[in-house]
């Protein structure tokens, strides 16, 4: 499978990219999001919820790990940070293969239940302003999507 990669330089950026994908997405999708503290997950979700027509502000969801938005389909916004190698699952599948996108922050905590079938964003910081996120499709589906989005 290919992989993509974009420059963003600045938040905004990085949402536009985000809200861009998140138009293509459809119920069932699974992105994983990775990268250090502060390099942009949250600020990608952000942008995702923007593209799903969320109205309500997504935060971290530092002290649940699952958090439900209404859109034009719903997102499950995961940070299983708080779950480090604990492998303890709350429901993963319920979610990988409900109504709604999903986007797990810190994806290599819960490898084991995350489905094949599934798009890996990597978020790497460059500069104070700068990231550079790398987008890699394990379908073709998410490849398309991610094809869509050079254009
Ligand atoms: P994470 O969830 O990965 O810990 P956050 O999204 O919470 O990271 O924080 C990223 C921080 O970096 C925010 O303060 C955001 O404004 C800032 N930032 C600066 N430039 C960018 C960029 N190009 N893309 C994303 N975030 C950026
Ligand atoms: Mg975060």
């Amino acid at each position: 499978m290919n992989t993509y990669e974009f420059m963003t330089h600045s938040d905004e950026e990085t949402k536009t990219l985000a809200s861009r994908l998140a138009r293509q997405l459809k119920p069932g999708d699974v992105i994983t999001l990775e990268g250090d503290l502060g390099a942009g997950k949250t600020t990608f979700t952000k942008g995702l919820a923007n593209g799903l027509n969320i109205s309500r502000t997504v935060n971290s969801p530092t002290f649940t790990i699952v958090k439900e938005y209404d859109g034009d389909i719903p997102l499950y916004h995961m940070d299983v940070y708080r779950l480090e190698e604990s492998e303890e699952d709350i429901g993963f599948d319920e979610y990988f293969h409900g109504d709604g996108v999903s986007v797990v922050e810190w994806p290599s905590f819960i490898h084991e239940f995350l489905p094949a079938e599934r798009l890996d964003i990597q978020i790497l910081y460059v500069s104070e302003n700068e990231r550079k996120i790398i987008l890699k499709p394990a379908n073709e589906h998410f490849d398309h999507v991610c094809k869509e989005l050079l254009s």
